[in-house]
């Protein structure tokens, strides 16, 4: 599934892609991804052109030139496919395709249709989609004291509490065990008896695994790519996601796999507390 990392990696990628270049056409070839996509959005974007795009948590806000905002999620397994217009040639999960000025194709290539295409309202606090979400993590709104009292009253561990989507929108099952690892905390503690000292380390840790990961373009696993088809580096660099048997790479230790909720939970049974 793209994580917060991906998006923000395919957000930087459309960014040099779309402002500047008017959209031709664009095609819908699927009803129904995880909503409809309305259908007159082709008829309403052709002429336009994406001025910005803004991200919150796991969404993208494309704003037109025709005064509209779009909303897009990847869901599980979205991704965007850019190529000279001579190259393409349409696949069978391409549901969403812009034909631009500049005589290229972008197209919306999503096998599990879980992803979003849709009409974000101006002001896009007001999108449906946006109000129920947790805050971002790499916003200012996760900072030591919210984090603390947060966690306060759960009683789940914290591996649950940090992939609770309603609180921290974003974080995924990789980047919760590398932050956590760096923040030298168990996936296995409980929440509501994390001191006020180590919500304070989680943070800073948080969002230094969230920037590595987009500076190396996402993590790209699961066939992960970016829109220019370049595949990420991140997992070369997991100090304990994905590496049980092997040493720490702080203390040598070897790195422990657990399951949680279905999921692997990977740690440091020395440097995580
Ligand atoms: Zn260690």
């Amino acid at each position: 599934m793209p994580e917060l990392p991906e998006v923000e990696t395919t957000r930087r990628g459309l960014l040099k892609i779309l402002p500047g270049k008017k959209i031709l056409r664009a095609e819908i070839h699927t009803e129904k991804l995880r909503l409809p996509i309305p259908p007159e959005i082709s008829a309403a974007i052709k002429s336009a052109h994406v001025t910005d795009i803004t991200r919150r948590a796991k969404y993208m806000i494309w704003r037109l030139s025709n005064g509209r905002d779009l909303l897009v999620h990847l869901g599980m397994s979205g991704r965007f496919r850019h190529s000279a217009k001579k190259d393409f040639e349409k696949t069978k999960h391409d549901h969403f395709i812009l034909y631009l000025s500049d005589n290229t194709v972008l197209a919306y290539h999503d096998p599990r249709r879980f992803g979003l295409i849709d009409w974000a309202k101006q002001g896009t606090a007001d999108h449906s989609w946006l109000g129920n979400i947790g805050v971002d993590p790499l916003s200012r709104d996760l900072n030591a004291d919210w984090l603390y009292e947060n966690l306060r009253g759960r009683k789940t561990t914290m591996k649950a509490a940090l992939l609770d989507q309603k609180m921290i929108n974003g974080l995924g099952n990789i980047y919760v065990s590398e932050a956590l690892f760096y923040a030298g905390i168990r996936p296995t503690r409980i929440a509501a008896k994390v001191t006020k000292l180590e919500a304070a380390r989680l943070v800073p840790a948080i969002k230094k695994v969230l920037n590595a990961a987009i500076k190396s373009g996402g993590s790209s696993l699961r066939d992960y790519r970016d829109v220019d088809g370049q595949v990420g580096f991140f997992q070369e660099r997991f100090t304990v996601y994905d590496r049980a048997g092997e040493p720490c790479r702080t203390c040598a230790t070897p790195i422990r796999q657990i399951t949680q909720n279905g999921r692997s939970s990977y740690f440091c049974s020395h440097c995580q507390k």
